[in-house]
């Protein structure tokens, strides 16, 4: 049977059933999946330094013989695994504390790359953050010579990278010759970016490490390009398919508000009202992304967009994803609406029946114009008497697909998100492609930053003591966990302990916790007497990121902080100085984190944070980027791949806007690939 891309990896030589099910362990089903399985790294002899000039301070990567392997404890009950390696230049002791596991796959006799930082303690040792068994004990190894470059892959247990390695060279050339190159005719030849097969080829097997990156730039071409289309799509569908509302700019409430605010609307402010309204009185439908950091003065912004509905004897809906965030949104409207004598609906879930049978009565007769509530209860059947504005707030765990599912239903209202959580621009074209996107960069005058600073645990006390003197005065605290996997019992249990410690060390003021298993409304109860005041310190895992507005909390304390990226601690700061009081954050980090915890703290600007965390991250490893609905980045790399996105973006629109479900015969084998690729994003091309 001649080999396709869609046949089972079992039937390649060399694979069998038992292999095929570790392959799936990696995601590798088919041939295909096998062929754009790339290397994660590459090892060159200018990469690899010499066992006996790996110096302290310094990040390397060795490669040695292990001749030695053993578990140390140590006083503080932390265990280490410990190997020494050897190469011709010398010997140097492997670390890896608490992770005694790895005695199972480490062994005397293998060669093993090792990379990480060289640090000092009794002598010189490397504290690799990777390694990779690059040979079994009496096994010949590859080593990366002169002029060779060594590709090493992403491995599992039971399939080594060196195993994948062999049956990958086996083969490559029958693999990569199935390939069809169908994104070729839509790639500027500006670019210069290799055919397809040529890259592969390349990626699998380069002669130089620039040149495996000139193939795997093809492939994010090629990834961008399919996810671009999705987009594309999605945009098409929103500000196309449907004639939108053509709302008429009457000044009648928008003008009073101007008048009524206590403060004067920033220079931003002003110019994304303007870009908003030329949307709302367009014909084409308003489909738009307002960024912008917590306190940058959204919600006014939104709030000008409502009146203009309102103005046009339009209803104005406003979602926001907890009923806690609805109450605080709907308390904010209404003192800004007090003056127009307009006061703003509350549909959520603690509503009893009658109540809020009334409140959808008064939706539906129209005698309501502007109605908050939370994601969900839109998505029941409310009935609007005429709705012609949906604005989203904190949407950005939204994917594309579930963007265009929202706005399918119903009439064709326009659509204002809102996002708290600033990105670079070239990476909101990318997830946010189907939409248009306004920023708000300064913040209002009079608004402080807050003051980080970056403590070691030494500082502990004197902490305590100032969250004490905080509260004292009347202010109140956060102290923050990190909880990266909510399931993680281990960290859990560390969140629990830490509130229990400080109910007793900050006695005699109360001490809550909220963390991510908590039932809804236990949490929803618990920020509530936070926000009251009942509670004077609040212990939280990242719940707290989307949750909350408490004006009276001045301080932050961060614990481990390096387990967080930068973006996200942004995003929690934003928690603290909301109010008129100084308000401080502080970071309690160890020695080794401190340096781009530092450049954090100098820092206030949301979006150019997010530059720093994409390129502290760099490839693949983005939140946001992989939430984005099926659509999974692998080959690109946000940090340095921006003329790829802008011109994958160009083609796609142009494409869509020639072919706008790909039914033409020349794009049949595009719209296939895209199947593959893309199941969930594919509904956007059926239901046009
Ligand atoms: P966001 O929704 O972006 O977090 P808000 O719209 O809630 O920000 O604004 C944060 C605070 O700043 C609010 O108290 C708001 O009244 C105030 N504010 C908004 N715009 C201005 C402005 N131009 N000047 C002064 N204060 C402002
Ligand atoms: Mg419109």
């Amino acid at each position: 049977m001649p080999l396709r891309l869609d046949t089972s990896v079992q039937y390649l030589k060399g694979v069998g059933p038992h292999r095929a099910e570790n392959f799936a362990r990696l995601g590798i089903h088919t041939v295909e999946d096998l062929v754009y399985h790339i290397p994660h790294r590459y090892l060159d002899a200018t990469t690899v330094t010499p066992i006996a000039r790996a110096d302290v301070g310094n990040e390397v990567t060795l490669i040695g013989r292990v001749i030695s392997t053993g578990i140390l404890p140590t006083r503080r009950r932390l265990q280490i695994f410990r190997a020494v390696i050897r190469d011709s230049s010398g010997l140097i002791e492997c670390a890896w504390p608490g992770q005694t596991f790895l005695d199972r796959t480490i062994k005397e006799g293998q060669l093993l790359l090792a990379s990480g930082p060289i640090k000092y303690y009794h002598g010189r040792q490397i504290v690799p953050r990777e390694q990779i068994v690059l040979a079994n004990a009496d096994e010949e190894a590859d080593q990366p010579g002169q002029g060779m470059v060594l590709s090493v892959y992403p491995a599992t247990e039971g399939l080594s990278h060196r195993q994948i390695r062999r049956l990958i060279g086996d083969h490559l050339d029958e693999m990569v010759s199935l390939v069809d190159d169908v994104a070729l005719p839509y790639i500027p030849a500006a670019l210069g970016l290799p055919g397809l097969r040529d890259a592969l080829s390349t990626v699998h097997r380069p002669r130089t490490v620039a040149e495996a990156e000139r193939g795997r730039r093809r492939l994010a071409y090629d990834e961008l390009f399919d996810m671009q289309l999705v987009v594309a799509r999605a945009r098409y569908l929103a500000k196309r398919a449907t004639k939108g509302m053509q709302h008429e700019l009457k000044k009648d409430l928008t003008t009073k508000l101007k008048h009524a605010l206590p403060f004067e609307l920033t220079g931003g402010q002003r110019r994304v009202i303007r870009e908003i309204t030329a949307d709302m009185t367009s014909p084409e439908r308003m489909h738009r992304l307002l960024m912008g950091d917590v306190g940058s003065g959204k919600t006014v912004v939104a709030l000008f967009a409502m009146l203009l509905a309102v103005e046009n004897d339009s209803q104005a809906v406003f979602m926001a994803p907890t009923e806690l965030l609805s109450e605080q949104h709907s308390r904010t409207l209404r003192e800004l609406l007090a003056p127009l004598e307009i006061v703003p609906e509350l549909l959520i879930g603690r509503l009893s029946p009658s109540e809020k049978t009334a409140v959808r009565d008064r939706i539906a007769s129209g005698a309501s114009r502007i109605i908050v509530g939370t994601h969900a209860l839109f998505q029941e059947k409310t009935a609007f008497h005429r709705l012609g504005l949906v604005v989203i707030d904190e949407q950005h765990r939204f994917g594309v697909e579930q963007r265009a599912a929202l706005i399918e239903k119903g009439e064709v209202p326009d659509v204002l998100l809102l996002s708290a959580t600033p990105i670079p621009r070239t990476l909101a074209m990318t997830l946010y492609g189907d939409l248009d996107i306004s920023a708000l960069r300064e913040k209002p005058a009079g608004r402080r930053d807050v003051k980080t600073t970056v403590r070691s645990s030494r500082s502990r006390s004197a902490i305590y003591q100032f969250v004490r003197e905080q509260c004292g005065a009347g202010r109140q605290a956060y102290v923050v966990y990190p909880v990266i996997d909510e399931s993680e019992k281990v960290d859990l249990k560390a969140a629990t302990t830490m509130a229990e410690r400080l109910r007793h060390d900050l006695s005699p003021l109360e001490v809550g916790l909220v963390h991510g298993r908590m039932k809804a409304e236990e949490r929803d109860t618990t920020m509530r007497a936070f926000r009251d005041g009942k509670i004077h310190v609040l212990v939280a895992t990242t719940v707290i990121e989307v949750g909350i507005d408490v004006a009276n909390a001045t301080v932050m304390l961060i614990e481990h902080p390096e387990r967080f990226g930068l973006a996200q601690l942004h995003q929690l700061r934003g928690r603290i100085g909301r109010g008129g009081e100084e308000s401080y954050c502080i970071l309690l980090a160890d020695a080794g984190a401190r340096e781009r915890l530092r450049l954090f703290a100098q820092s206030s600007d949301g979006f150019r944070i997010a530059e720093m965390d994409l390129q502290e991250r760099g490839m693949g490893q983005l939140a946001g980027a992989r939430q984005s609905g099926g659509m999974v980045v692998r080959f690109t790399d946000f940090s340095k791949d921006d003329d790829l996105i802008v011109a994958s973006r160009k083609s796609a629109l142009s494409l869509i806007e020639e072919d706008p479900v790909l039914s033409q015969k020349r794009h049949v084998e595009l719209r296939k690939r895209l199947e593959r690729r893309y199941e969930r994003g594919m509904e956007l091309f059926r239901v046009g």
